[in-house]
Order: C-alpha cells, then sequence, then structure tokens
C-alpha cells in the first residue's frame, strides 16, 4: 500500500505529543499515540491485580485487551475508555507512566500490540507518536522524526504542567524519573529507544512546538 506515515519517536517530553498532534491534525491524518497503548496496558494489570513484569499473565492481557479511543469533532482531546470505563485522565499519571515502561520492556507484549498499532495506519495518512514506531511498527514510512531535549529541559516542562494541579511535585523528583525511565527505555533488549538510521534528529530543548512542526514541515517538502 502507499498510505504515508510520519513517525516521531523520542523521550518523553521531548514535546512529541503534542508536535504530532499539530501535524495530524494540519494534515487530516490519523494519528497514534502508541504510549497510551502502553499506559492503558499498564492500568490494566493495575485492576487485574497482575504483576507488570510477568509475561505470560501479561501477554494475554495485552493480546485481548478492551481498550478503544473515541474522538470527537467539538474537543481535541481523544477519550480513551478501557473495559468500557473512561481512563483519559487516570493514565496519564506518573506512577502509571513507570508502570507502563516495565510492561513494554516485554517482548511478548510487545508482539501482541503490533497489530493493535499498524491498525491504525489508514487513508488518507498516519502520524505515529511512541519510541519504536520508525525502527519496528512502521519500519517503511517515508518520514521519521527522532525528538529528543535534554533531560533537565523535559522535567522542567513536566513541572510546568504539573504544578498547578499538583503543588507538592518537586522538579528534582521528576528529573530522576525521567532519567530512570529514560534508562529503562533506552537499555531494554527489544525497541530500545534509539533514532532509527533513517530518522531525521531534532533535539527541542531550545525550540518551541512550532519551530519544531516547521522543521518537520520543511523535511517533508524536501522528501515528497
Ligand atoms: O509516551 P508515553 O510516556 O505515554 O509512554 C509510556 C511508556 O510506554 C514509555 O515510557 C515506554 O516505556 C513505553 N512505550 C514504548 N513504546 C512506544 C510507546 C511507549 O515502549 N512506542
Amino acid at each position: 500500500d502507499n498510505i504515508p506515515v510520519i513517525t516521531i519517536d523520542g523521550p518523553s517530553g521531548a514535546g512529541k505529543g503534542t508536535v504530532s498532534k499539530v501535524i495530524a491534525d494540519r494534515l487530516g491524518w490519523h494519528f497514534l499515540d502508541s504510549g497510551a497503548i502502553y499506559r492503558v496496558l499498564a492500568l490494566a494489570t493495575v485492576h487485574h491485580d497482575i504483576d507488570p513484569l510477568d509475561e505470560d499473565s501479561v501477554e494475554p492481557l495485552a493480546s485481548f485487551l478492551d481498550v478503544h479511543f473515541k474522538s470527537s469533532p467539538d474537543s481535541d482531546v481523544t477519550h480513551v475508555i478501557l473495559e468500557g470505563e473512561d481512563v483519559t485522565t487516570a493514565i496519564r499519571n506518573e506512577k502509571i507512566g513507570a508502570v507502563a515502561s516495565k510492561v513494554a520492556s516485554l517482548p511478548r507484549v510487545r508482539e501482541a500490540l503490533l497489530r493493535r498499532q499498524r491498525a491504525f495506519k489508514e487513508a488518507p495518512g498516519l502520524v505515529a507518536d511512541g519510541r519504536d514506531m520508525g525502527t519496528v511498527v512502521f519500519k517503511n514510512a517515508q518520514i521519521k522524526i527522532f525528538l529528543s531535549a535534554s533531560a533537565e529541559e523535559r522535567a522542567k516542562r513536566r513541572y510546568l504542567q504539573l504544578k498547578d494541579t499538583d503543588p507538592s511535585v518537586k522538579i528534582e523528583h521528576l528529573l530522576s524519573d525521567i532519567q530512570a525511565r529514560d534508562e529503562r527505555d533506552s537499555n531494554r533488549s527489544v525497541a530500545p529507544l534509539i533514532p532509527a538510521d533513517d530518522a531525521l534528529v531534532i533535539d527541542s530543548t531550545n525550540l518551541s512546538i512550532e519551530e519544531v512542526v516547521d522543521q518537520v514541515f520543511n523535511y517533508m517538502q524536501e522528501t515528497f
């Protein structure tokens, strides 16, 4: 098939989510937030009281995971539904992020989620946000971006997002969480967080969202 795919990979806090959504909206393409799938699976392990590192238990849960995404035309929030329950906000905390990175380290679990992620590739095109979109899930994507930023900058961005809802949040805790998660995501044996050979690497430490989006669109124009 020749449905175009743009993959945007990188560590958490690099701005991937926002950048991917802006690009998908402007192009009128579909959007895959693959991290949300790992987060939903993480929440399901909590609900079912399953050890997130017990591959024999997590694999069937991943295969039969009853999850769907509901976007409504009058809001830019995509609702995430797990087993009939709206878990859109429940999956967005640091604790679930940490559990997600545990289930994501299991090879058979990643394998079980491949087909589900590839099903998002539909006309007129897809923007896929994650860690291994360009290296594993959509290896043949025409445009691959690897978006990074220093750990300090990512902790600062996360702090600004959280401080209003959680006044007790500490920037140094966020930084150590980010460093621990980077370490786990970069050093796992399957689908480690590394740029694809053919990816354009963008360091967003000193760039705004708009500047990153511009760089991606310029790169697209050169490529297509
Ligand atoms: O991107 P987000 O922070 O929502 O992802 C949560 C966790 O899911 C990541 O820390 C990572 O361990 C895992 N993940 C992954 N592969 C992806 C997307 C997310 O391993 N494609």
